[in-house]
């Protein structure tokens, strides 16, 4: 055990012995202070969607939290998280452009700062929204830590496009109050999806996983894809034009997710 592991041991048995109240928890993170059973702090750490002083609301009202969108119309929206990467996102963006369809990338900030070129060419056609800055999980995230990860996409996002993104994606679909704080503050609208592809079912079936997408998908629904990561997920990026076309021949259209939810209840 680390000295680093061996001190939060000691300071979580501390917290158990002394209900919360203990000597110097001030250095500690108040995520390092969890317990499984244990109450959470009320106004900081991960969990908390106030503001710890108490007195200051957020920006925006709301935040709308979307995995469809109701709608009767046969609309869907594509959407690739992790990239941009020169390994898988141009290959996307060819398949897109054949296609003639639209679709939202839920970029990382950090692998935006380093491939921006990478949509080149396609301005206006894509959307590009925020994934955070580095992929790490928010649910374990505190206020200050969420603000940074999400600020940081938030802003390389900007400086690329010209234009402010307004959706956000929780890496992992994993979300906590200070989440929500933060979409909050930047007047985000959080999107999860409602399907996904189901590339380890069927990293051997390439032609399952085309029937599945093309049978499964239903009007509004925001379907989850990958433009990086692990190999077996070629088996949705390799076979995307059948996808689409398995989608276009069911009548779908394809939309941003903007786009999507400028036609909700219709
Ligand atoms: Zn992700």
């Amino acid at each position: 055990m680390t000295f680093s592991g061996g001190r939060r041991a000691l300071l979580r048995h501390g917290v158990s012995a002394t209900a919360g109240a203990f000597a110097g928890a001030a250095a500690v993170k108040a995520v390092d202070a969890i317990q499984a059973n244990g109450p959470l702090p009320f106004y900081e750490g991960p969990a908390a969607s106030i503001h710890a002083d108490r007195r200051t609301p957020p920006k925006h009202a709301q935040v709308d939290t979307v995995w469809s969108v109701d709608t009767e119309r046969k609309l869907v929206a594509l959407t690739f998280d992790d990239g941009p990467m020169p390994n898988w996102t141009p290959k996307v963006l060819e398949s897109l452009k054949r296609q003639g369809i639209p679709a939202t990338f839920f970029v990382v900030g950090r692998n935006l700062a380093a491939n921006k070129d990478i949509f080149r060419g396609y301005e206006g056609q894509h959307e590009l929204a925020n994934h955070t800055w580095e992929h790490k999980d928010l649910a374990r995230q505190d206020l200050a830590e969420a603000t940074d990860a999400i600020e940081r996409a938030h802003d390389e996002i900007t400086k690329v496009t010209g234009k402010a993104p307004t959706l956000l994606r929780p890496p992992y679909g994993h979300l906590a109050g200070s989440t929500m704080l933060t979409a909050a503050e930047f007047g985000y609208t959080v999107v999860l999806w409602s399907r996904q592809m189901l590339e380890s079912d069927y990293r051997d079936d390439p032609p399952g996983l085309v029937e599945y997408i093309s049978a499964a998908t239903a009007p509004g629904d925001i379907i989850l894809a990958h433009d990086t990561g692990p190999a077996d997920r070629l088996v949705a990026i390799g076979n995307l034009d059948a996808m689409i076309s398995g989608l276009k021949n069911r009548g779908f259209e394809f939309v941003t997710v903007t786009d999507l939810l400028a036609a909700r209840h219709t």
